[in-house]
């Protein structure tokens, strides 16, 4: 179903959803069931898969290092069907502009159709780790506008080749992301909000927003995404922290503001374990005002090990 199917069908109650990552390649798919197993309870209408761009890897020769391209976390769309299958849950692959030719991203699109994922999340990706901007991949898209514009070309019997005549279109539901904080790169919240107005015409159905631990920065964003012409669904993506890193490292990434209260929390902590436990309640407290607000969905960056969600959403759900 798709997720503004499941939005309409929940008719104002919160639900919860959450996002994970591909194993490495060579790891078994076994670990991510156990760490998606114990959070099926709470009933997510769907479950994100990301995607990962390629990356050098350096392999030692002879003393010598050979870089080779690679992606190490490959098979979203084969996870999203493994997901689908064993769980009997919709899930969303993450498709992405960098990395990929407009060509691959159609026969990714082509694979969803035929097993029947009917979500797909658009968005551009980062810039590879040696480069300081991103870059568009030859014959691949340079923002995630145009990314939606080929789905909603698709949808509409439109593939890259103007020959194909289409007898069955595809029908997908797109997401794309917002920044509460606004993107890294753009130059204001404002310009930013211009920019997600133009996926939403392009044709995205939803958005979900990259993680905030101050939810007043994210209600001041659904306002002025109102006041911009914004009217699909905004979901709330948030995390908990995890480790004491994370105090450096969330703004270093993601440009994005640590309420001083938290920061003071995760400080005074002796140990990864504690911080791990202020993370959760942070998180609580969060989503607890965030469900009171009446938002449609909680949605969780899970990262790997799962029982701090658990724990989170055994509060909630
Ligand atoms: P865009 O919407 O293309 O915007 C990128 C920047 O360009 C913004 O600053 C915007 O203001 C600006 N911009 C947009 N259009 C124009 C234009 N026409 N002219 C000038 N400027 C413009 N990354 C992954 O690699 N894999 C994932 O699976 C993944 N999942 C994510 C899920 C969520 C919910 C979120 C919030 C992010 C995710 N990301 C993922 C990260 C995302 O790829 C990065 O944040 C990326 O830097 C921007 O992607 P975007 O789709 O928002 O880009």
């Amino acid at each position: 179903m798709k997720v503004t199917d499941h939005i309409k069908k929940a008719n104002g109650k919160t639900m919860f959803s959450f996002e994970i990552i591909p194993p490495q390649k060579g790891k078994n798919i076994q670990e991510l069931y156990n760490n998606i197993d114990p959070l099926m309870e709470f009933n997510p209408p769907f479950i994100d898969v990301t995607t990962s761009r390629e990356e050098f890897v350096y392999i030692e020769r002879d003393g010598l290092f050979d870089r080779k391209v690679t992606r190490m976390r490959p098979g979203t769309v084969g996870i999203c069907a493994a997901l689908k299958h064993k769980y009997n849950v919709d899930t969303i692959p993450h498709v992405l502009c960098g990395g990929f030719t407009k060509e691959e991203t159609e026969y990714l699109l082509v694979d969803c159709q035929y097993l029947g994922i009917e979500n797909v999340m658009a968005l551009r990706g980062d810039a590879m780790k040696h480069q300081r901007y991103f870059e568009p991949t030859d014959g691949g898209h340079t923002y995630a506008t145009e990314l939606v514009t080929q789905i909603r070309n698709m949808c509409e019997g439109k593939y890259l080749h103007e020959t194909i005549e289409a007898s069955n279109c595809s029908d997908f539901c797109i997401g794309v992301a917002g920044y509460p904080e606004k993107h890294l790169e753009a130059p204001s919240l404002d310009f930013d909000l211009k920019k997600l107005k133009e996926k939403v015409d392009a044709g995205a159905d939803y958005i979900v927003t990259q993680m905030f631990f101050d939810n007043s920065k994210f209600f001041e964003f659904l306002e002025k995404a109102k006041s911009a012409g914004i009217n699909v669904p905004i979901i709330p993506g948030i995390k908990p922290i995890a480790v004491k890193k994370h105090l450096q490292l969330l703004p270093q990434v993601f440009k994005i503001d640590l309420p001083e209260d938290l920061v003071n929390a995760v400080d005074s902590c002796k140990n990864n374990k504690e911080v791990r436990q202020v993370g959760i309640e942070w998180c609580i407290q969060q989503s607890k005002e965030l469900k009171d607000a009446g938002v449609p969905l909680l949605h969780y960056y899970s990262m790997g090990k799962s029982d701090n969600i658990k724990a989170i959403a055994s509060a909630l759900f």
